[in-house]
């Protein structure tokens, strides 16, 4: 059963296509596996958010864990399983006779009886003018990834909730000088925000607009104006971290599954949508909390309801070897 490199490519039909390998991608996999069906997966990338996650100290097992350890952990245990993992963008699922068809931005198709969608969501944009064309060059959705190249810069962190003031905590160990715009009072867990507000060089910017990143070739400066009254101010900063929330990514499902009003998928406590044979978990999905235990928890579910639909489907042969 031990496999080191997992497949990379998906041959015939097989029970359950994973779209996504976060939490909740990665646990519904291992579930599937132990249930000795036929699974695949298909991501953008491994690891999802947890990746991006500098440390982790709420998942049970580790006090402290960085994101990247965890992923590696995840990675390693799903590895175990002969279960391809294709790394390529679902761009929309078909339905067929009697099975689902995921089609990739790559060209790829992959057939199979049920689908568990766990893909998760991405970083909100300001939506300020020039805001894509800085991407990279001194603008950053990701403190973690990118938060070493701006040692002893000043930079600006837009956002008051727990990603945000995580990221302020990340970059004051690293920049000289740290500007936490928001809109509000920071909403952020008060142990997080009790640890930002300690920070020396950390300067809050509460009730501000963002009105512009400003740089030519580089990001220069946030210009940014007081929401009281109008004042406007540019910090002097060479990097800026947009953090202020995220999108569920159901760009590919729109209008084949039912959506809530901010785009997540409807699923009901079995992670069941309304079509029949497709099931959604973690961050996706309407559920309550977005958090890493809870995206691995529904993963399990995920993956669970998914076997017990299989296995109620009269004249159903699965792919895979049992139903133990
Ligand atoms: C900065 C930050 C810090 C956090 N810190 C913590 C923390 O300390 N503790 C905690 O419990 N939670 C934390 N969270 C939240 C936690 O990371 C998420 O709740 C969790 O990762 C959700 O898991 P998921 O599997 O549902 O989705 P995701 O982690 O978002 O994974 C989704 C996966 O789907 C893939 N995907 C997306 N679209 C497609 C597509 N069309 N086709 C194929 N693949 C696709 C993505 O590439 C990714 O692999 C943090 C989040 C952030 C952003």
């Amino acid at each position: 059963m031990f496999s080191l490199e997992a497949p990379s490519e998906v041959e015939g039909i097989v029970d359950v296509c994973i779209i996504g390998a976060g939490p909740a991608g990665m646990t519904a996999a291992v579930y599937l596996a132990r249930k000795r069906l036929s699974a695949a997966i298909v991501s953008k990338d491994v690891g999802g958010q947890v990746a991006w996650t500098l440390g982790i100290e709420n998942y049970m097992g580790y006090q402290y864990i960085t994101g990247r350890e965890l992923t590696a952990k995840f990675e390693e245990q799903v590895k175990q399983f002969p279960m391809p993992i294709v790394l390529d963008e679902a761009k929309s699922i078909k339905l067929e006779s009697s099975s689902f068809a995921v089609e990739t931005t790559g060209g790829r198709t992959i057939s199979a009886r049920a689908v568990i969608i766990a893909s998760g969501k991405r970083p909100k944009e300001l939506g300020v003018p020039n805001e894509r064309r800085l991407i990279g060059k001194g603008l950053s959705y990701c403190s973690t990834c990118d938060g070493p190249l701006f040692a002893s810069k000043e930079v600006a962190v837009c956002g008051g909730g727990n990603s945000a003031i995580q990221a302020v905590i990340e970059m004051a160990q690293v920049a000289s000088k740290v500007y936490v715009v928001s809109r509000n009072l920071w909403r952020a867990d008060a142990v997080v925000s009790e640890k930002a507000g300690l920070l020396k060089n950390v300067e809050r910017r509460i009730g501000y607009d963002v009105l512009d990143v400003v740089g030519n070739r580089v990001v220069e400066g946030l210009s940014i104006r007081e929401r009281m009254t109008g004042k406007e101010e540019t910090l002097k900063v060479s990097g800026v971290f947009v953090e202020v929330g995220l999108n569920p990514n159901t760009e590919f499902v729109k209008g084949l599954v039912n959506l809530n009003q901010y785009g997540e998928i409807e699923v009901n406590c079995q992670c069941e949508t309304n079509v029949p044979g497709i099931f959604a978990a973690g961050d996706v999905t309407t559920v309550h909390e977005k958090q890493i235990v809870v995206a691995a928890g529904e993963g399990a579910k995920a993956a669970l309801s998914a076997h017990e639909y299989l296995l109620r489907r009269p004249a159903l042969t699965l792919a895979g070897q049992g139903t133990s």
